[in-house]
């Protein structure tokens, strides 16, 4: 090399950049010769001749379509990185602070390239990172680049250059610390579970699944809380909202596999994974009124806390909202059954046909012996407008609608054949009411709602099936009176516009002047909102809407010893807010009987999906499956459920498209990588390290895909010193 750097210099006047390859070894040695000779500046080139992928089906062929056999390929891409950081140390360390270095080698982030100059470049060379991702991260390269040195308070990259060089030490000259691996986050959460406001743990059992240990997804599913069937079949889920896998193609089926494993719970007869009372009885009894899903929530978590519970209910049948008003088609009394039967078995006992303010009060039950209270009465009474018309007969509230058509006996007397039906609202009341109306054989069906689909309550989901089902839906109109003569004859509306938010954050409808139109109709069903019936909590102070007045973080109402959620405190809302209120409420009741059994969920904080899509590569698109369901034609005609479920095959393949975005159940990499077994899961779902078991190895920190891991020194006094044999 150094004969021919001569020769051009001696024949030339052009500037020599020496590239070196590290294939031929001694590359320092040589970029010395090379500037020796007269070499303006020597530069590495990190690619690396190497096997590439075998063809196992073939072996001796090549794995490239257009290449026969097989063949050393050239490498190169950010994994020699390292490599190529050496290579430049070692160049810088043997031919000293003048000659100029060129880095390459794994450079794709404006941290690569300070690395890369810290270790001794003067210049640095991209090449790969723009094959693989164009030239678009160039930029956001050269901004961070720039606030680096900004920050750093460097005028120029020649200050940078070294820094590393001078600073690397032979082992035996280390100072070593003892210490261990830590998580930084602990609650560092996929999107999906902090969506969910149960925090129920989707990455963990999509990964089971995916892994077809159905069984063991199964008892991670149950050990969060009870009414987890229900919510396979009802919940909204905001999981999937929020699923990164959306920002590719589709979101994963979360609710879907969720509904498979407790299906086939059912079917292969496991023995439901309830967490065990860890205490012996205390003595202390509550009350739960309700039974609906915040109150089950509520009685399960404190059934297990040792404490005696007794449910309170004003119905024949306990369930609430879920048995009373939810249709049969999307959820059967028989799931709520086999729900409550898994809470009996804890000994929770059920009061039924009793109610609060008429049969007993808040003061009776204390007296009669009730340590605690928890108040889960739902909000049972729909709200209608005030305008006219809407005491004629054909006005029905939903409530009242769907409570008849529930029951078998009640619905056949329900007379809505050929009857044009208007539906008002746009929450799931207002959906369910309209698809059972079609079911009544109405002869039309219509939504009316004062916005538009985007701020529906309701899900897309259940609207696209509504619609499907025959329901027409129109937005941006409301009722201003009711037209008839003893009987409900019309519906006149007005049409509305979006103008400013409101505090829901949803933007306000405003009234378009002189834009009043005349629906003919003979029956409405107002489902515009609920409250709480008043005489039933009229011990506790109200919020200016009528709701039970608490305290969000503990559910404390104003009475001592008193506490409150699901929809008596926030209003008509989803069964998995209920269940989280249930839940917060019973660690409230268990603290304030002076318990310590139950936790408070720790606060989550939530991965950046744009950092999971990007370390997860360039990954190929890939779809949902297609849910079966009977078509909308058979389900106008009764009442049954219609969505089949995944099978087996499609539950595994559809959970495989997890990203397993989050820290803990699902994600693992630590726990599968440690030697010496230090990190485990808890029964939150949660990785925990045991520092005790721990040899601070490192192996873990690099391999943590949410960089979640770092070490921690726990003693200023060194276990290895310099000079001492390494
Ligand atoms: S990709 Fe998986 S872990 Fe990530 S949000 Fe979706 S379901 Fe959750
Ligand atoms: S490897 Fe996975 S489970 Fe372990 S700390 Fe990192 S993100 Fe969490």
């Amino acid at each position: 090399v150094a004969e021919i750097v001569k020769a051009v210099k001696a024949n030339t006047k052009i500037p020599v950049f020496v590239k070196l390859s590290p294939e031929g070894g001694k590359i320092a040695e040589v970029a010395e010769a090379a500037i020796a000779a007269g070499a303006d500046a020597v530069g590495t080139n990190a690619n690396r001749l190497a096997i590439p992928p075998i063809n196992l089906d073939a072996p001796g062929k090549s794995m490239y379509y257009l290449q026969e056999e097989i063949s050393i390929a050239c490498m190169n891409g950010p994994w020699l990185k390292p490599l190529a950081l050496r290579d430049v140390y070692e160049i810088r360390l043997r031919v000293g602070p003048k000659a100029v270095i060129t880095g390459t080698g794994g450079v794709t982030t404006w941290q690569d390239a300070v690395e890369m100059m810290m270790c001794g470049a003067d210049l640095i060379g991209i090449c790969t990172a723009t094959l693989v991702y164009g030239f678009s991260f160039m930029p956001e390269f050269i901004r961070g680049f720039k606030e680096y040195m900004k920050e750093k308070g460097y005028k120029h990259p020649q200050e940078m250059r070294d820094t590393v060089v001078s600073a690397i030490t032979p082992s035996a000259e280390l100072t070593i610390y003892p210490g261990n691996a830590e998580l930084i986050q602990p609650r560092l959460v996929a999107p999906c579970i902090y969506a969910c406001p149960n925090s129920v743990p989707a990455q963990g059992y999509i990964r089971k699944v995916a892994e077809g240990k159905i069984e063991e997804a199964y008892k991670l599913i149950m050990s969060r809380s009870p009414l987890q069937s229900i919510c396979g079949k009802i919940c909204n889920h905001p999981c999937e909202t929020e699923c990164t896998r959306g920002l590719k193609d589709e979101p994963i089926m979360i609710r879907e596999i969720k509904r498979f494993v407790l299906e086939t719970a059912k079917k292969r007869r496991w023995s439901p994974y309830i967490l065990p009372a860890v205490k012996e009885r205390s003595g202390k009894n509550v009350a739960i009124i309700g039974s609906g899903p915040a109150g089950l929530a509520c009685a399960y978590d404190l059934a297990r806390a040792g404490y005696r519970v007794t449910v309170y209910e004003k119905n024949k049948t306990p369930g609430g909202m879920l048995t009373s008003c939810i249709p049969a088609f999307r959820l059967s009394e028989n799931d709520v059954t086999y729900e409550i039967n898994l809470i009996k078995k804890l000994g929770v006992k059920f009061r039924m046909g009793v109610e609060l303010g008429k049969d007993f009060t808040l003061a009776s039950l204390k007296k009669n012996g009730a340590d605690a209270i928890f108040v889960a009465i739902g909000a049972w009474k729909s709200v209608k407008p005030a305008i006219s018309g809407t005491e004629l007969e054909g006005n029905l509230t939903a409530i009242d609608f769907l409570k008849q058509a529930r029951n078998a006996n009640m619905r056949q007397k329900m007379k809505l054949a050929g009857k044009r039906v208007a539906v008002i609202g746009g929450g799931f009341t207002a959906v369910d009411s309209a698809r059972v109306a079609v079911r009544l054989k109405a002869k039309e069906v219509f939504i009316l709602y004062r916005r538009t689909r985007n701020e529906m309550p309701a899900s897309e989901e259940e609207v696209l099936e509504a619609e499907e089902e025959g329901v027409k839906i129109m937005y941006l109109v409301a009722p201003v009176e009711v037209i008839g003569n003893g009987k409900v004859e019309g519906i006149r509306m007005v049409t509305h516009v979006l103008g400013q938010q409101d505090k829901s954050g949803r933007r306000r409808p405003e009234v378009v002047p002189e834009t009043y139109f005349i629906l003919n109709v003979d029956t409405i069903i107002w489902a515009i909102g609920q409250e709480v019936t008043s005489g039933n909590v009229n011990e506790l102070e109200l919020t200016s809407e009528g709701f039970i007045k608490v305290d969000p973080a503990t559910c404390a109402t104003s009475l001592d010893g008193v506490f409150a959620g699901g929809d008596c405190v926030r209003g008509p809302s989803t069964v998995i807010m209920a269940i989280a209120d249930g839940k917060r409420s019973a660690v409230s009741i268990d603290r304030y009987l002076g318990g310590n059994f139950l936790q408070y969920d720790p606060e989550k904080i939530v991965v950046n999906k744009d950092d999971v899509l990007l370390r997860s590569g360039n990954l190929p698109r890939k779809w949902r499956p297609l849910l079966e369901k009977l078509p909308a034609i058979k389900r106008r005609l009764n009442f049954r459920e219609y969505r089949k479920i995944l099978s087996e095959e499609e539950a595994i393949q559809e959970a495989r498209r997890c990203l397993a975005c989050g820290c803990g159940a699902g994600c693992e990499i630590c726990k599968n990588i440690c030697k010496m077994f230090a990190w485990s899961v808890d029964e939150t779902a949660q990785v925990v390290i045991d520092p005790q078991k721990c040899v601070a190895c490192g192996m873990c920190i690099h391999r943590c895909p949410n960089k979640n891991i770092k070490m921690v020194r726990t003693s200023d006094v060194p276990i290895h010193r310099p000079g001492t044999p390494s």
